[in-house]
């Protein structure tokens, strides 16, 4: 971005238009949460728990506090913390690992599918195969950009070596994985509701799923200071609660996440065949898995010359994540990884690129994205003769 550079017109993500998109309805949920009185937990957090499980069709939701909560209480409420390794990804969210680090345990950072960003199940076996020192506890995949990973193979894998398998659900509320809603797939699913997630709330705020009452019970416990009734703790929690506004507000948006998923979906299928035979590449589906496009993210040899062009048009674009976490100053040396590496995941962070993405983005305005990206390739002829896309 220069000092030149116009207002952005198209953001990358816009979570005011979606509160715009229902306001009579979301102002009226807040109206009587205000009324009501009780503003942490009690009916309004329940009644939006058990709509959430419903949709996840699991048998319970405890609403935490963030995404990174969930995470953290998800392996603590599993017993896995101190001395026990939990193999995820390094293609992520900082959150990820640093909730892993909260809980006490050891993140081992596995690399992921060049196509689709989510973890390779035969990368995790090879890091199974010559562990670093612990004992192998869990594995902790991420439905990156809105996919699932692949579960199957993942769960085959958990189960062969007793591991837990705990889901970052955190962008990929309302994808499905072989007739399963991810979430339902592992022993705890875990979500987060940051204003842009697919299901966001206007504020922090978490949830953890599972249909086990014994891992539901210890969560409900987790998030209150381990109390088991009031005042008396059973065991040291936190304090990691969902909020009643919170949970009244994600309640009514709840009810339009499918269509709003359907909007992101018609989106990307426009990028798709506006961005067809240029020398990028588009997201991978899975042919057995819903993608709900928390983001739709291309992959270009001259990204950052590329994203400059579109600033100058006045359109926005992210870049999800710029510097893998084992690359980041914090965890740089520290973390281990599986024994081959993690050369896909060095490789895609430079030419990673998010386009705007969001339910109320205009067929217009995606077009004129697709007419931007088109207008710079046009001009650099060269590059895909260098660019190598069929990795
Ligand atoms: C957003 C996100 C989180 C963390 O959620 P918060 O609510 O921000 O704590 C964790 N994992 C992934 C993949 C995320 O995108």
């Amino acid at each position: 971005m220069t000092a030149s550079d116009p207002p952005i017109t198209i953001p990358q993500s816009d979570p005011r238009a979606a509160y715009f998109a229902r306001r009579a309805e979301i102002d009226a949920a807040i109206a009587r949460v205000l009324e009501g009185g009780a503003y942490i937990l009690g009916t309004d957090v329940e009644g939006f728990e058990k709509r959430f499980a419903d949709f996840i069709g699991v048998a319970h939701a405890i609403g935490v506090a963030s995404g990174t909560d969930a995470i953290e209480l998800a392996l603590r409420a599993c017993g896995i913390g101190a001395g026990d390794l939990v193999f995820t990804v390094s293609h992520t969210a900082v959150a990820t690992v640093a909730a892993i680090e909260r809980a006490g345990a050891t993140p081992v950072l596995i690399d992921v599918e060049p196509g689709t960003y989510t973890m390779a199940p035969r990368e995790l076996l090879r890091a199974l195969e010559r562990p670093p020192p612990g004992r192998p506890a869990s594995v902790l995949p991420v439905h990156i950009y809105g996919q699932p990973a692949e579960l199957s193979g993942l769960a085959e894998i958990a189960r062969a070596h007793g591991l837990r398998l705990i889901e970052d659900c955190a962008q990929s509320h309302g994808a499905v994985y072989r007739d399963k809603p991810a979430g339902s797939f592992g022993d705890v699913g875990c979500f987060s509701f940051y204003p842009t997630k697919n299901l966001g709330a206007l504020g922090d705020g978490g949830m953890v799923v599972t249909s086990d009452p014994a891992l539901a019970t210890a969560l409900r416990e987790l998030r209150e200071y381990g109390w088991r009734e009031r005042f008396i703790s059973a065991r040291s929690g936190i304090n990691s609660r969902l909020d009643a506004i919170q949970a009244a507000v994600l309640g009514v948006k709840l009810g339009f996440l499918a269509a709003d998923n359907a909007c992101r979906q018609a989106i990307a299928a426009r990028y798709d065949a506006g961005l067809s035979g240029l020398p990028v590449v588009l997201p991978v589906r899975r042919p057995d898995a819903t993608h709900v496009f928390h983001q739709y993210v291309i992959r270009v040899a001259d990204r950052d010359a590329l994203r400059a062009h579109l600033r100058a048009a006045g359109i926005g674009t992210g870049i999800h994540y710029p510097l893998p976490v084992h690359q980041q100053p914090a965890y740089r040396v520290r973390l281990g990884c599986g024994p081959s590496g993690l050369d896909v995941t060095e490789r895609a962070a430079p030419q990673i690129l998010s386009l705007p993405m969001y339910p109320q983005l205009s067929a217009e305005a995606a077009d004129w994205v697709v007419a931007e990206i088109r207008a710079f390739l046009g001009r650099q002829e060269g590059l895909s003769a260098i660019f190598n896309t069929d990795e």
